[in-house]
């Protein structure tokens, strides 16, 4: 019986990673598929113009391993090509014990060996408390809502669920929140670390909720224009698959360990995510969504600029003047909220 072939496609090193297809296996030794992947990274940059020259970019870093590859790779990206661009990172402490004062740590040390500088805002100082704080004054709430209307218990306690969620409900508001005012003055772009499984299960999950207009706002650059008091989005790694990504991060030494939010498994995400990853071609079938949402983005993205345009949806919120859909932008009202308590 012939042994398998386990050497590289390339060279005869061992192989490390198997990109299979229904066609073709193409396997990858440890430089290889570094090699790949940084030519992969640096083609959705300069496909879609992520980072141009004289640009004062920012970085959203969590300090996990696509946040952290991401910054590595945009910084190789400006002083490889020599550009007059500069890049800084930002943290958001949400204030989560046993788990973000542990990554911030990490996000410390990766931006020191790497002279990046870091820039940390907190909930408890944009907020006046931490998200755990939040959590609880938020659900409180719903006890004194439902102490005046007894009667209506039921129907308030499903009402205020649904509207609270999970906590990455109200965290991710106030954290988009956080960053897009701490960034907004001081930066033309932010360079997210969204990787492919992610902007998949964002699209099944807009799907889900058969909102349409926000899948027009995804892709490599968010939007569908740029708005003023809104910071331009960027992801290079959106077609990099999560686990080419946890790959790389550990053959360059970014993490040697998984941490996750305590928060997370609680989402919607997180079971979205789950079923797509039990299903058994899982990584074909990423790819395949992937590939339709960018074929249907730019038809999409000219019908919600031309719809946006007609109905001038963004106003003003009322309380701190960011762009917002709504007469109060949505972290404004839950900062309303929670100073009311
Ligand atoms: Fe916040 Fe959820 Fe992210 Fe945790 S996983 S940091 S709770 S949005």
């Amino acid at each position: 019986m012939r042994a398998e072939n386990m050497n590289c496609s390339f060279c005869k090193d061992r192989s490390i990673y198997n990109n299979e297809t229904k066609y073709k296996t193409v396997k990858y030794c440890k430089n290889h598929f570094i090699k790949n992947f940084e030519k992969k990274v640096d083609n959705t940059i300069k496909k879609n113009s992520l980072i141009k020259n004289n640009e004062k970019i920012v970085c959203a870093t969590s300090g996990g391993k696509d946040s952290l590859t991401v910054l590595y790779l945009s910084k190789k990206y400006i002083e490889e090509n020599k550009l007059n661009s500069s890049i800084e990172a930002i943290v958001i402490d949400e204030g989560i014990p046993g788990y973000r004062d542990k990554t911030i740590e990490d996000v410390k040390k990766f931006c020191k060996k790497y002279e990046i500088k870091l820039k940390i805002a907190s909930f408890k100082k944009a907020y006046g408390k931490e998200l755990e704080e939040i959590l609880a004054k938020r659900k409180k709430n719903l006890s004194k809502l439902n102490k005046n209307n007894e009667k209506n218990y039921k129907e308030n306690s499903e009402n205020y669920n649904k509207k609270q969620g999970s906590p990455c409900t109200t965290c991710g508001i106030l954290r988009r929140d956080l960053l897009n005012k701490s960034c907004v003055e001081k930066y033309d772009k932010m360079i997210t670390g969204h990787n492919m499984d992610d902007e998949v299960q964002t699209a099944l999950m807009n799907i889900f909720f058969g909102k349409t207009d926000l899948i027009a706002r995804m892709g490599p650059v968010t939007g569908i224009s740029e708005v003023q008091g809104f910071v331009q989005r960027v992801k290079p790694l959106h077609m990099c698959a999560e686990k080419e990504v946890t790959i790389y991060a550990f053959l360059k030494g970014f993490r040697n360990e998984f941490t996750e939010c305590p928060n997370a498994k609680l989402s919607f995400r997180a079971f979205i995510r789950d079923e797509i990853n039990s299903l058994g071609n899982s990584r074909e079938i990423k790819q395949n969504i992937n590939r339709s949402i960018l074929e249907i983005l730019p038809k999409l993205k000219k019908t919600s600029k031309e719809k946006s345009t007609s109905k001038q949806i963004l106003k003003k919120c009322i309380s701190c003047s960011s762009p917002s859909a709504l007469e109060q932008c949505k972290s404004c009202t839950i900062a309303e909220e929670i100073r009311a308590l």
